[in-house]
């Protein structure tokens, strides 16, 4: 197994296909990023252990980095997750990512998706990422500038602070996605006041739901809900 045949896996993928999307920018983009860049050494994974009968009959520790060409997610420490791949693909392509566009990413995680969001909007393209956990938010960092060597700087930013009440410093962005998951509590006007008034998205999933898609349009908001997601909490202050 290596990556290429993970972005297979991916491509084929019921849930992927299921809803119907087929950008094929972003299967390239997915190509581009070994996931296994990605992943701390040290990280553990969890996965039930099965007899012939598939009755589960315990739990067996695995590193992560052995599972990351799996469609799956994996843990990356501090009880966060890398997200699985044909999720990162789904809501890359419900993002409808164009070359130079300024995004902003809230959950920078390992810096995965990351990687891939930003092969997709190119060298002029701007992300800022958010991350809350400091550790974390320095792994993204480090993976994403070995990555990219000098292109880091232009392309790319990463925070540690809290995503949940967006970034207003830097917005208005084309494009605003979550990569943990909303309680009822969460409230998606702050961050709609960030997007670009002149078709903006906003992408944000429920903790265990929908994922749903708000468009912002001169003014007026029209909502899409993509539905079988789940993803780990939103921290913060506007969780
Ligand atoms: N995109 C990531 C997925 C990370 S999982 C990847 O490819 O690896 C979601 C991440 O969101 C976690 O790292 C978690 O710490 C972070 N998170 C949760 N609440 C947050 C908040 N309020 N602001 C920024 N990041 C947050």
């Amino acid at each position: 197994m290596d990556n290429d045949s993970l972005v297979e896996l991916v491509k084929t993928s019921a849930f992927y296909l299921g809803h119907k999307q087929s950008d094929l920018r972003v299967i390239a983009a997915m190509r581009k990023v070994d996931r296994r860049e990605f992943i701390p050494e040290d990280a553990i994974t969890e996965v039930a252990e099965i007899d012939q009968e598939l009755k589960p009959i315990g739990v067996l520790k695995v590193k992560s980095r052995d599972l990351v060409y799996n469609n799956a997610v994996v843990n990356i420490g501090y009880r966060q997750t890398c997200s699985q791949p044909s999720i990162v693909a789904l809501m890359n392509d419900i993002l409808d990512l164009r070359r130079g566009m300024k995004i902003l990413e809230i959950g920078s995680g390992c810096g995965y998706h990351a990687a891939i969001t930003s092969h997709l909007i190119g060298e002029k393209g701007k992300l800022i990422t958010i991350e809350y956990v400091p550790e974390l938010a320095k792994l993204a960092e480090a993976n994403l500038r070995k990555h990219f060597g000098d292109g880091f700087e232009k392309r790319l930013k990463v925070v540690h602070g809290d995503g949940s009440v967006g970034f207003p410093e830097e917005a208005p962005f084309d494009r605003i996605y979550l990569t943990c998951g909303v309680k009822h509590s969460f409230k998606s006007q702050i961050l709609i006041e960030q997007l670009n008034p002149g078709r903006g998205i906003l992408l944000y999933p429920e903790r265990y739901g929908d994922l749903i898609k708000m468009t912002y349009d001169k003014g007026e908001i029209t909502e899409q809900r993509f539905s079988g997601v789940f993803f780990v909490p939103l921290k913060g202050e506007n969780s």
